[in-house]
């Protein structure tokens, strides 16, 4: 396993705190999604990091032990579910390419007959939660889903906020809108209120900074990892990371960091440099294209003091 280029655990944290005291004066923060009510009545001042590297160390600045939303972190989680289950067979359903739209978009579904570009754009979710959700009840689903983000993180204490999804339900339009049309074209297996209904409650667990980027080590192939995923299987979920995991900003989040990494609209990354650490940023202010501002910075400037990278 690759030692995190010379940098012993008091360097990592100095620079964990540099960054934590840059974002806490940052001027411009984002803006925190409204279109999910929950979300809403979270103060965009709240910034944390946390880093897991790959000889066993775990590092945190600011508020690392409070819980948020992961929101569409959890599609990485659901998609190695998937895979397990399915292998590439999952691909007729759902692509592997970047859609370069909004997360929720509906125009390129019809003009794609209802086959989603890739697994993290809503539509794309939505597919892989109808795939491990077919033969089973949700309860069951979720719970396998918790489960495996549970052993992942090696923690119990992670759960689902039911006020999120409840939230996300009542306001879920545009989701309900991306599954009917894939159940006309014939791409969902299951009536879309159930898995749209799973699919709110995947995105409403709530977990710290910390375990996440616990939950994360599995994807940078940390040891065991093979127990959950197999490394051939590793290297194209990090390759979708890299490649769609930040929906139209995904281009721009390779340029500027230059990792595999998911975002969601609670504000959280999970950004993975492979044999050497996986990390967790959150910050609940959302650029334009839905994705953390403060946590895209503050990656950055942890790839570039690290220099950490896939391009080497
Ligand atoms: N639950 C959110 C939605 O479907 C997830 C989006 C995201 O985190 O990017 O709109």
């Amino acid at each position: 396993m690759a030692a995190p280029l010379g940098l012993t655990p008091a360097d990592l944290q100095h620079i964990l705190d540099r960054i934590g005291a840059e974002m806490a004066s940052a001027p411009d923060r984002g803006r925190v999604a409204d279109y999910i009510p929950e979300l809403a009545r979270i103060s965009d001042q709240h910034f944390a990091m946390a880093i897991c590297t790959a000889d066993g160390q775990c590092l945190t600045t600011g508020a690392a032990d409070q819980p948020f939303s992961i929101q569409s972190i959890s599609k990485v989680f659901t998609l190695a579910l998937a895979l397990g289950r399915f292998g590439d067979q999952l691909f007729a359903r759902v692509g592997r390419e970047p859609s370069g739209l909004a997360f929720n978009s509906v125009v390129q579904l019809e003009s794609e007959q209802g086959i989603p570009r890739n697994p993290f754009i809503n539509a794309g979710a939505l597919v892989v939660t109808d795939a491990i959700l077919q033969g089973h009840q949700p309860r069951e689903v979720l719970g396998e889903i918790l489960r495996f983000v549970r052993e992942a993180a090696g923690e119990d204490d992670i759960h689902i906020n039911k006020s999120v999804a409840a939230s996300e339900a009542a306001h879920g339009h545009r989701n309900l809108a991306l599954a009917h049309f894939m159940a006309a074209q014939g791409n969902l297996k299951n009536p879309p209120e159930l898995t749209c209904g799973t699919y709110f409650h995947q995105c409403a667990i709530e977990m710290t900074t910390r375990q996440l980027a616990l939950a994360g080590r599995f994807l940078m192939g940390a040891p065991g990892a093979a127990r959950l995923v197999s490394p051939a299987r590793l290297r194209r979920i990090n390759a979708l990371m890299l490649t769609c995991g930040h929906y139209d900003g995904s281009g721009e989040f390779a340029y500027r960091v230059g990792l595999p990494g998911k975002s969601g609209v609670g504000g959280g990354i999970l950004a993975i440099a492979p044999g050497r650490a996986s990390i967790a940023v959150w910050s609940p202010g959302l650029n334009a294209q839905g994705n953390s501002q403060l946590g895209t910075l503050a990656i950055e400037r942890l790839a570039r003091a690290t220099g950490w990278s896939v391009f080497g």
